[in-house]
């Protein structure tokens, strides 16, 4: 029997490990930065979701010698050119509620058929030889007028999906995977991973 291909998933999220491996199944065995030694932080700041990601997935691989998968996501909106795009996670400083927060204030006024708005996600995979894929998977919607849901992180609550009519945070997890931005990417790459 040939062994299992080993992927290096460079994240410590739970849920986004849940999702490659529900993706890939059996067919390869997924890893992530929690079940290998610490390894030293890389540094985000390429000002692209696809330079970071790519990035990242090169220093992990180099640092490994696994083929090594990694991410980089944000919010953009439309009314404000694009931001917080690349920087999303940082829009704000404290939680998740003061950065959607801040969105709504810098939204208020905005009538709704302005306030158009798309997740992006980059995964990049590198493989130890230096090869390398990114694909960019996108979710269309718009910013709502005030959260509503529990599910999900982040912008999830305010996000309000065009195909769905709700917010992301409505979603439960399947359904969330099934239209966002990260799930897209996954099945993007899906090809990819299974060749490694
Ligand atoms: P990361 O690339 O997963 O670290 O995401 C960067 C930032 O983008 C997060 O901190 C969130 O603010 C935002 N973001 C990315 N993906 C999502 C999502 O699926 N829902 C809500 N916010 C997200």
């Amino acid at each position: 029997m040939t062994k299992k291909p080993r992927l290096l998933f460079a994240t410590t999220n739970a849920g986004k490990l849940r999702e490659l491996r529900g993706l890939v199944g059996d067919a390869v065995e997924v890893v992530s930065l929690a079940d290998l030694p610490p390894l030293p932080d890389v540094v985000e700041d390429e000002g692209t979701l696809e330079g970071n990601a790519l990035k990242k997935a090169r220093e992990y691989a180099q640092a490994t010698g696994l083929p090594a998968l990694a991410d980089d996501s944000g919010l953009f909106v439309d009314a404000l050119g694009g931001r917080p795009g690349v920087h999303s996670a940082r829009y704000a400083p404290g939680d998740d509620r003061a950065r959607y927060e801040k969105l709504l204030t810098e939204l208020s006024g905005v009538p709704d058929e302005k306030r158009t708005a798309s997740f992006r996600c980059a995964l990049a995979l590198v493989k130890p030889g230096g090869e390398s894929k990114v694909e960019v998977g996108r979710c269309e919607g718009r910013i709502g007028h005030a959260p509503s849901g529990t599910h999900g992180f982040g912008y999830d609550p305010v996000f309000i999906v065009s195909d769905k009519g709700r917010t992301m945070a409505e979603l439960a997890a399947e359904e969330k995977a099934a239209v966002s931005h990260r799930g897209a990417a996954f099945r993007m790459m899906k090809t990819h991973l299974l060749g490694l």
